[in-house]
């Protein structure tokens, strides 16, 4: 393999892909000047883990083998990156050195379930769940299936997370399904956020869900132990650091997370650990020849594909014009999209900006649940993922 390459992406999930696929199409001249580094041996649609812990999808739709999206024209090299030089603009991953022109980071962010005492000794047993990690996603439906009575106990972090509604969903589906079921069980969830959502519109419906459906909640409650055994679940308050034990019968915890580790003291990070961008244009403060987007970024929205679909042709319009040796023109505004099931067949799509004020594509009102949303949330967004944003598409 070469030891320099016009432009190294760093991540091959979906900001890696997109953005490598697109500048492809766009500059025909970096034919083998794109490297991809990625140790992964296959690429997750991770917004469909959810619905897999429903029961609504099989986990195998949603992964398919690396080689089958890396773009014609670039370079995969099956590695983890170790560390990036900035300055010397040189990546050293599994052992190896290459340098490069231009750099995009787009690898994604670290679970931290090690944040949470007895959490990973605990995971796949006595319906300890994650929808967050491939292998455990099947785990969640299994153990809702068989629950009977007792509570279901959806967490949610402090920290910034991707798929920043994943537990809402859960929420509500599992609720959903026991009391379809007829089944003797409760569904609690406990947020270490101070807030249900950020843009006022949508927290006000999904409020009123919550308590139109009686469903226990409690803000501030940060998940910091679990007890598999004993099904004992152990919060402690963000306020007053109280702690609050809750038994459960099945737990569905979404974890911690943080910014990635490999980059630690490569001067690429921010004092939170995110990559250090401009959030309009995604060139790195400091270093004029790097980009980032979606998870690892410091990007101040909410961490979903839907922001990353609207984050590509931004970014690579920019680094077009930096190769051209032109500052970059082209702003992002920050736009995501936040699709919670309020039940089996219904969703509200919440789509905002970094003004935190709605801008929603369709002219129905999104922040009412519908049926047309869940079937494109279950059924038209892993077609658009696969074969449109995979492949640059916006
Ligand atoms: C449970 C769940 C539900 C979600 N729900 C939704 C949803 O409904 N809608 C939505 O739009 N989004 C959702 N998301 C979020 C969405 O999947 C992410 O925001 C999106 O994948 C971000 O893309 P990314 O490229 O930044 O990161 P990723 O797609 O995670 O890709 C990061 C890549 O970097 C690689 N990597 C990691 N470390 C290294 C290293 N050291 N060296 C090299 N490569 C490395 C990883 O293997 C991975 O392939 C959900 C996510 C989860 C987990």
């Amino acid at each position: 393999m070469k030891s320099h390459f016009r432009l190294i992406v760093l991540g091959g999930g979906a900001g890696g892909i997109s953005t490598a696929s697109r500048i492809l199409s766009k500059k025909k001249d970096l034919k083998n000047e794109v490297l991809i580094i990625e140790p992964g041996d296959y690429h997750f649609f991770q917004p469909g883990w959810p619905l897999v812990g429903s029961g609504e999808v099989k986990s195998e739709a949603t992964k398919k083998p690396m080689e089958k999206v890396i773009p014609k024209g670039a370079r995969w090299m099956k590695a983890f990156v170790d560390s990036v030089d900035p300055v010397k603009r040189e990546v050293t991953a599994g052992g190896k050195t290459v340098s490069y022109d231009f750099l995009i980071v787009a690898m994604g962010l670290e679970l931290d379930f090690d944040a949470i005492k007895g959490a990973r000794e605990s995971l796949g047993k006595n319906r300890v769940c994650t929808n967050y990690v491939y292998n455990l996603v099947d785990y969640t439906y299994e153990s809702l299936k068989s629950v009977r009575t007792g509570n279901i106990v959806v967490t949610k972090p402090l920290s910034q997370i991707k798929g920043g509604v994943s537990a809402e969903n859960s929420i509500f589906t599992m609720d959903d399904f026991v009391k379809k079921h007829e089944r003797d069980v409760n569904v609690v969830f406990r947020s270490g956020r101070p807030e249900i959502f950020e843009v006022k519109k949508y927290s006000d419906s999904l409020v009123e869900q919550l308590e139109k459906k009686n469903i226990d909640y409690k803000l501030n409650e940060e998940l910091i132990e679990v007890r598999g055994r004993e099904k004992e679940a152990v919060f402690q308050n963000h306020q007053t650091g109280e702690t609050h034990v809750v038994p459960f019968e099945m737990l569905v915890i979404t974890p911690p997370m943080h910014g990635p580790d490999a980059l630690k003291g490569s001067g690429l990070l921010d004092a939170e650990g995110w990559v250090d961008v401009d959030p309009h244009t995604m060139m790195h403060k400091t270093y004029t020849t790097v980009f980032s987007l979606g998870d690892a970024s410091n990007l101040p929205t909410v961490k979903m594909g839907g922001a990353v679909r609207q984050q590509l042709p931004i970014l690579v319009d920019n680094l077009i014009q930096r190769m051209n040796d032109e500052d970059p023109t082209h702003m992002y505004d920050g736009k995501t999209a936040c699709p919670v099931a309020t039940e089996y067949g219904e969703l509200i799509l919440a789509e905002f900006g970094y003004d935190k004020i709605p801008k929603e594509t369709t002219f129905l009102d999104q922040s009412d649940d519908k049926k047309l949303f869940y079937q494109f949330k279950k059924n038209m967004l892993p077609y658009m993922y696969w074969y449109g944003m995979l492949n640059g598409k916006s």
